[in-house]
């Protein structure tokens, strides 16, 4: 699978407003943001989707939500609340195509996502 555009942030070959760095880890703001406080948490592994999730990967997986959370503390949201959520493929809404977790705070979300009212059988 050819490069993305997160590798290139991971490796520095693009700019972004990077707000965590680990060996393991990269959150940056959303360049386009959703809510009043958006960032992404990647691993620096390219993992293209959830479904390419190994086992092995398991506790890189749960670092994320662990930087998900540090982050939200530091800008004074973990307990108002906030949404941390990854897509997954075209109509999960997944553009890029190495794993992201999007966390939004600053306002109350909407929920659910999917607005279209279930025809009655
Ligand atoms: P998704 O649609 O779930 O794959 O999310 C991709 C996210 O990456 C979107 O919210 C974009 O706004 C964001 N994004 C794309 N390019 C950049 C970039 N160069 N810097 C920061 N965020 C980006």
């Amino acid at each position: 699978m050819s490069e993305t555009i997160f590798t290139k942030i991971v490796n520095k070959e693009i700019p972004a407003e990077i707000l965590y760095e680990d060996d393991l880890a990269l959150a940056f703001s959303d360049i386009n943001p959703q809510a009043p406080i958006h960032f992404l948490v990647i691993p620096k592994k390219p993992i293209p989707t959830i479904n390419d999730i190994e086992l092995e990967d398991k506790s890189l997986v749960g670092h994320l939500y662990w930087v998900a959370a540090l982050i939200a503390k530091q800008k004074g949201v973990a307990e108002s609340g906030y949404r941390a959520v990854m897509n997954c493929n075209e109509q999960g809404g997944q553009t890029v195509y190495h794993i992201h977790l999007h966390v939004l705070a600053g306002k109350s979300l909407g929920w659910p996502p999917y607005q279209e009212k279930l025809k009655a059988e």
